[in-house]
């Protein structure tokens, strides 16, 4: 079965292999305070910033999924107000976390098919933005533009973007935001557990006056311990070697951006061809590159689904509200072009 769900994801063909490898290495019950582990984070770090830009002067943190840092900045770093801009249902979950921990959060919903308006943003230095920037339920993203004009436009507020779908996949600037996160089980391409929160200076600046320190994964605790390569808390140390394994084997991201690209044009032109599906997202400018979402008839999608799954392809439903009037098919970097024709093939020649 190849797997085209958008998350958890085909994983790269060497996990079996580096996991192995693993266990031989003793790495599989290997001490968070060693040596070996410290390096192994230092090293894990250095490689984000080769292969992804990670810059220089941004921290990052291993933690275990892109809902714990919805949590982790509602806790950390938003100390009056966050504002929400969202057209999808990871944003507005988002939204929901934020708001029990620190109620007053603001949503603004925008159209999925327009881009983000930033006139229609009104922010206060002590705000904390929170954007979706590929909404992986609906196959829409935010443009890069859209991130220089904010940042252009508002310097003092924090902007927050969840890159959980996007990071790895697509070229990112992270100069324009301060914190970033993702998991790994999306275009990172490996098993679920951990996830990247990447902070800025002046966010973590913004930590230290706010001063929380009530939870055991509070960021200033974090950092204290990550100034060592250590983590709060015993990590997901296979996770962090998996990545390591991936990164070490990963092209730098303008690379893999510009084959992500490539590939989502030409997913999207091959459904021209196609009567029966149509992109959700009409709009190229805002369309996603990673997670292509098709809409169709709801019989026809039910017939497809059980075909493809009988010829060994998992397609994605749909999320949510497009649950049943959508599928959707990751872009993610270890899919095989191999892979992709054999998927085009099958869409071509299905008859419901
Ligand atoms: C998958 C996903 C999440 C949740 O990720 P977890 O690692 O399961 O917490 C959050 N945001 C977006 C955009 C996602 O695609």
């Amino acid at each position: 079965m190849v797997s085209f769900y958008p998350g958890p994801s085909r994983v790269h063909d060497e996990v079996p292999r580096w996991t192995a490898e693993a266990a031989k290495k003793g790495i599989l019950s290997m001490n968070h305070r060693s040596m070996e582990f410290m390096h192994l984070a230092e090293d894990t770090v250095l490689r984000l910033r080769q292969k992804l830009n990670v810059p220089r002067t941004y921290t990052v943190f291993f933690v275990s999924s892109a809902t714990e840092c919805w949590e982790i900045i509602a806790q950390s770093f938003v100390q009056r107000r966050s504002v929400h801009c969202y057209n999808g249902a990871f944003g507005e979950k988002w939204y929901q976390y934020t708001n029990k921990l620190r109620p007053g959060a603001q949503a603004l919903r925008f159209n999925l098919q327009q881009p983000l308006d930033v006139e229609d943003l009104v922010l206060d230095r002590d705000d904390v933005l929170c954007i979706t920037q590929n909404e992986t339920s609906n196959g829409s993203s935010v443009a890069p533009s859209t991130l220089h004009a904010i940042r252009t436009k508002y310097r003092a507020p924090l902007i927050a973007v969840d890159a959980t779908s996007s990071m790895a996949g697509i070229e990112l600037n992270f100069t324009k935001a301060d914190l970033w996160f993702a998991s790994v089980q999306k275009c990172f391409g490996l098993p679920a557990g951990l996830a990247l929160l990447i902070c800025s200076p002046r966010s973590l600046e913004r930590a230290e006056a706010i001063g929380e320190r009530d939870h055991y994964n509070s960021v200033l605790f974090m950092r204290e311990m990550m100034r060592s390569w250590q983590t709060t808390h015993t990590p997901n140390v296979l996770g962090i070697y998996l990545l390591n394994r991936a990164l070490h084997k990963m092209r730098v991201i303008a690379e893999t951006g510009a084959i992500t690209k490539e590939r989502a044009k030409a997913w999207f032109n091959f459904v021209e061809s196609l009567p029966a599906l149509q992109p959700l997202i009409a709009n190229k400018n805002v369309r996603s590159s990673t997670v292509i979402t098709l809409s169709c008839e709801t019989t026809y999608l039910e017939k497809l689904k059980a075909a493809a799954k009988r010829k060994g392809f998992l397609l994605g439903n749909g999320y949510g509200e497009y649950k049943t009037t959508t599928l959707r098919i990751a872009n993610f970097p270890v899919i095989t072009d191999r892979e992709i024709n054999s998927l085009k093939r099958f869409l071509k020649g299905f008859k419901a």
